[in-house]
Formats: structure tokens, sequence, C-alpha cells
């Protein structure tokens, strides 16, 4: 036989430039081939590129508004089986943002952003301050319903009163209800200076060894407070999506687009909302566009999330009305059957591909919503344009989402909803014996008297119908634990994707994929099942440890 001559393999690196393209495909020829129909994020792979840094050096930090960066491109949907305060804290402390539900009276909403907004601060402008002669009950009931009892006291029991001495926990202790605040307050006080940085100021508490600094301008007067657990939740908690200024948590929250929901974003304007997300499921309606225009006029300092749209034809209406983010997605969800009873949507990959391709040449970031299974899922949005992943199942089922733990055949469970199921839309109406289980017990999401417009039903435009036609279904998801173990299981999984891709930041990957570095492989069904576990006979999943 005669002997085969084989190219020179140290030149390997310079023959791979004879090739007319990489090897894969390129996202374009990827989402435009007119073979196939639209994708979902299971429809395609990404090629490994090359590992030259460790996973840990990957920064995850991605653009969700025009004006918001977080650290990690995280965000919960706004459900009522998802997002409350308890979730939307959580999801800001690990670096992403909960949007907290608009199925409940516009001032529990307000008093759930209140509670994000409240929960960590680096010079407190607003503290709550008493006078002398409060009483030790008083401060309990402050701390009853705000949480905390560290209390500053001034002549006139008001910010700006001059400073005469602190309660705080222990000060109460042991003592009658009606005991005047004088008896009990500390007057010998560790203070600082108005003008002190927060650098600075954050030194001399630590120094201080007390849990709370107020600062004072020249005549003595109270002008704000430091909190000592503050350092340490930003030690503890260092991708929290904060405010550069007040380091206080981002606050998101969903309204719809009636007349009432103008009155309900007041309240939560007022209670320091910083992100709105109008919920629609069709979002190119001309209510959602008038609703974009008098937010910005209204409230000018509003970071608007418009949507839901899929193509880009509804984009392109919203970001002429001045939306600063769209939410892409239209029957992709879990629990959602928009698909099979309205026949419209589209398969997520390919949403989120055309809306991003097109609002990225306005600069306005795209928020992958739905669909979200895993953390593959959450690099291929991301790679395919989106700013953030929101997920709703993937987040259900944690500690911190609304509603209790319940046995559903020997698991145990929590409630899992639709907004768009018959169970949201009338939420007066009794559940399921299982799904009430979960719902009613903690007092959250127990049903409320009909004080608001019924969000489910205006998010899917069913409020003036007869008869009401169901969107999504109601069930039950599996206990995740807690998500400040699980939202660090998927930042680490994203990192090690990107180390796998060769990318070190989502800049990084979106360069690659819009100039052809980054490559697709598409998915034939045999692939799919030779990518998931196959041929044994039994096998327990576990996903992190
Ligand atoms: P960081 O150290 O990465 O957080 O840097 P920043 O520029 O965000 O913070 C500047 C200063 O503010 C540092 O001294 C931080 O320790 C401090 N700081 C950051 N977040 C908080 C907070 O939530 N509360 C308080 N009191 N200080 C904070
Ligand atoms: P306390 O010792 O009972 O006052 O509570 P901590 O100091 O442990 O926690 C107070 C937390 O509540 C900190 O994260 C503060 O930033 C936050 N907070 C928000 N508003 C206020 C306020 O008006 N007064 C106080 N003391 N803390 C506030
Ligand atoms: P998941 O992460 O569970 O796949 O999807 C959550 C998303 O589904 C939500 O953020 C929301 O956009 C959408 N959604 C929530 N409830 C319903 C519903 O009842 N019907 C439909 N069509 N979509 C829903």
């Amino acid at each position: 036989m005669p002997e085969k001559t084989y190219l020179d393999a140290s030149k390997a690196l310079e023959y791979l430039k004879t090739y007319e393209h990489p090897d894969g495909l390129a996202v374009d020829e990827l989402m435009n081939s007119k073979i196939h129909g639209g994708l979902t994020y299971n429809d395609f792979l990404m090629l490994p590129g090359k590992i030259s840094f460790g996973a840990h050096e990957v920064v995850t930090e991605s653009r969700i508004t025009r004006n918001v960066v977080l650290k990690t491109p995280f965000m919960s949907s706004p459900m009522d089986t998802v997002t409350e305060g308890d979730m939307a804290i959580a999801m800001a402390l690990l670096g992403g943002i909960g949007v907290i539900h608009h199925n409940q009276s516009p001032e529990e909403q307000a008093a759930m952003v209140r509670r994000v907004k409240r929960h960590e601060n680096g010079f407190i402008t607003d503290p709550v301050v008493l006078s002398p002669s409060h009483r030790v009950d008083h401060v309990l009931d402050v701390k009853d319903r705000l949480g905390f009892a560290g209390i500053p006291i001034t002549d006139t029991g008001a910010l700006g009163g001059k400073l005469l001495g602190i309660v705080t926990n222990r000060d109460i202790q042991f003592r009658q209800p009606s005991t005047p605040l004088s008896e009990v307050m500390t007057t010998d006080l560790i203070t600082a200076p108005e003008g002190v940085t927060l650098e600075e100021a954050n030194d001399i508490l630590r120094d201080s060894k007390k849990g709370k600094l107020p600062i004072v301008d020249k005549e003595g007067r109270l002008t704000s407070l430091l909190a000592r657990s503050d350092l340490l939740k930003n030690q503890n908690f260092p991708l929290a999506s904060k405010l550069p200024s007040s380091k206080q948590l981002y606050a998101a929250a969903a309204v719809g687009t009636r007349p009432a929901d103008r009155l309900r974003l007041a309240l939560l304007a007022e209670a320091g909302l910083d992100i709105v997300v109008l919920d629609s499921s069709q979002g190119n309606s001309v209510f959602q566009l008038e609703m974009i225009k008098w937010i910005k006029e209204k409230h000018p300092k509003l970071e608007v999330i418009a949507g839901n749209v899929v193509t880009r034809e509804q984009a392109a209406s919203l970001i002429a009305a001045g939306a600063d983010a769209l939410r892409v997605g239209m029957g992709s969800g879990s629990i959602c059957i928009t698909q099979e009873v309205m026949a419209v949507g589209r398969p997520q990959a390919t949403a989120v591909y055309a809306v991003a391709e097109f609002a990225s040449k306005f600069g306005v970031p795209v928020v992958a919503d739905g669909g979200i299974q895993n953390v593959g899922h959450i690099v291929k949005a991301l790679a395919l344009g989106a700013g953030a992943v929101m997920m709703g199942g993937l987040l259900a089922g944690t500690t911190e989402a609304p509603g209790e733990y319940f046995y559903h055949e020997g698991k145990r469970v929590k409630a899992y909803r639709g907004m768009g199921s018959l169970e949201a839309m009338e939420q007066g109406k009794p559940m399921p014996t299982s799904a009430a289980n979960g719902m009613t017990s903690n007092g959250s999401t127990k049903k409320k008297a009909a004080t608001h417009e019924n969000a489910a039903t205006t998010r899917y435009f069913s409020e003036s119908s007869a008869v009401k036609v169901a969107q999504g279904v109601s069930g039950d998801v599996q206990d995740k634990g807690s998500v400040k173990q699980f939202l660090p299981y998927l930042y680490t999984g994203l990192q090690h994707s990107f180390q796998d891709i060769g990318v070190k930041n989502v800049q990084q990957l979106r360069e690659g994929v819009r100039e052809g570095q980054v490559r697709f492989e598409l998915r034939t069904a045999s692939a799919q099942v030779e990518g998931g576990v196959h041929g044994l006979h039994s096998y327990t999943k576990r996903l992190f440890a």
C-alpha cells in the first residue's frame, strides 16, 4: 500500500486558516435559516472555545436596562408564587433582581418595595426617629413593623432635631412598655460630623464597636444614621444589586397598563421603586404605549421594562415610546398554554435573538423571560443577546418564594401557577386542596379582599370577558432549598460555561457571537437524546453541593 503523506503537525494552526469558515455555524446562519422553524434553547448548542483563564475570573456583570447594570443577569418573575418581599431581597442581595408581583393591593405591593429599600443602606437618610417622651412600646411597634430597634432620640422626635440619645434592643429589654425613652436611652454617644464620607464613617463605626453611628451637623442636629449590620451585609453579599449612591438594594415591581395602575405606580414610586415592569402578555398595545409615555413624563427616574414582545415590529413600537428594556417571551413559560390556546407566540431562542438583534441597535437591553430550565439555557439566552434572564418555575419552590411547603405524592412541594391560570385570575375562589395548603398559611399569598383590579386578568386582557380563557396552568414544584444556595449555583455554573466557550464576560460573549468567533451547532432530536443522560437503569441527578 502506498504510504499516505500527512501534513506537518506543527503547522496545524496555520493550516486551519485555509478553511473559509471556522467550524460550526455563525449566529445568523443558525437563527436565520429558512430550513428549520423557530428555535428553542434545546435546539442548538454552543461550540467550545479555548480555555486560558480560571472560571473564577469570569465576570457575569450585565446591563439589564438602559441605566441599570447588575453583577449577575438573574431576575425573578412577577408572579404571586414567585416574587414577594423575601424573594426580592434575596435576589438583590445575591446580585440579581426580583420583580414584585401585582396580584395584590397597591398598598401591599408598596410595603414590599419599602422593605426591599430599607433592607440595606449606606447612610440611612430617613431613619426612624423618636423623642424622649415616646415609650418603650413605641420602639417595640417599630421593631414589629420594620424589623429594627436602633432608634436615635431627638428633642423633636424627628430627623433634624437635636440628638439627645439612642435606644437599641438592649435598652428596652426587660422594661415595662410604658417606660418613657428618656429613662432608658443611652446618652454618651459616638457620632460623626455631617460631610464625612461613607468610608470614613464606616471606619468610625467599626472602631466604635457600637451598632449605630448617628451623623450630626455642627449644631448637633441629626442628619442621618449608619448601621453596623450594613457593613456585614456588604461583606457577606459582594454581588448585591445596589444603587451606587445610597447603597440601597434595587427594587423592581410589576404593574398593568390600566388607569388604576397609574395610582398604583405612584404609591410604588413613593416607596422608592427603581424599575417598573409593564406586565402584559402582548406588549404592543396602545395602552402600553401610552403608559410608557406617561411614566416617562411623571416618573422620569423610573426605568421602564416594557413587554412582552417576540417580534421586531412589536419591539420597535415600545422602543419608540421610550422603553428602557424589553421583556421577551410569549408562550415559552413552563406554566403557559398561550401557544396552544391562542395560536400565538414564538419559540423562545428565536424570539430573544430577533428582538435583541433589533433592540441592541438602540441601546435597549432585552430580558429573556420564560422557559429557563437550567444554566445552559441562561448562557444561550445571553449569547443570543439577552441582558438578563427572567425565571419563574426555576425559582418557585425555593424557601423565599411565597407560600408554604406541602406534601404531594410523597414529595415536598410548593404551589406554582401561571398568572394566566384560572386560579390566579379568580383569586377570590378556593384553590384545589393541595395548592390551597401551600398558599394560604404564611399570609403572603392567601386570598385577599379584591380591593384592586386582578393583575392576572389585566395581564391577559380578560378583565372584560364573560368567559375567562386560561393561558396558564396551576401546579406545584419540588422544594429547591434557599435561593441563597441556588443562585450561587447558577452564578458559578455560568462562570464555568463561559470558561468552556472561552469568553471572560458578557461583552466578550456578545462580541464573539457578533463577529462569528463564538460558534453554534444545531441539535437534532437524536442529538438532544445523546446530550441528556441515557442508557442508565436508574440514576440520581444532584445539581450542586
Ligand atoms: P465596595 O467595597 O466594593 O462595596 O465599594 P463601594 O464603592 O461600593 O463602597 C465604598 C464604601 O462604602 C466602602 O467603604 C464600602 O465598605 C462601603 N459600603 C458599600 N456598601 C455599603 C453598605 O451597604 N452600607 C455601608 N454602611 N457601607 C457600604
Ligand atoms: P437594630 O439593631 O434592631 O436596629 O437592627 P440592625 O442594626 O441589625 O438592622 C438595621 C437594618 O435596617 C440595617 O440594614 C439598616 O440599614 C436598616 N434600616 C433601614 N431603615 C432604618 C432605620 O430607619 N433605622 C434603623 N435603625 N435601621 C434601618
Ligand atoms: P418559567 O420561568 O416558569 O418558564 O416562565 C415564567 C414566565 O412565564 C413569567 O415570567 C411570565 O412571563 C410567563 N407567565 C407567567 N404566568 C403565565 C401564564 O399563566 N401564561 C403564560 N402564557 N405565561 C405566563
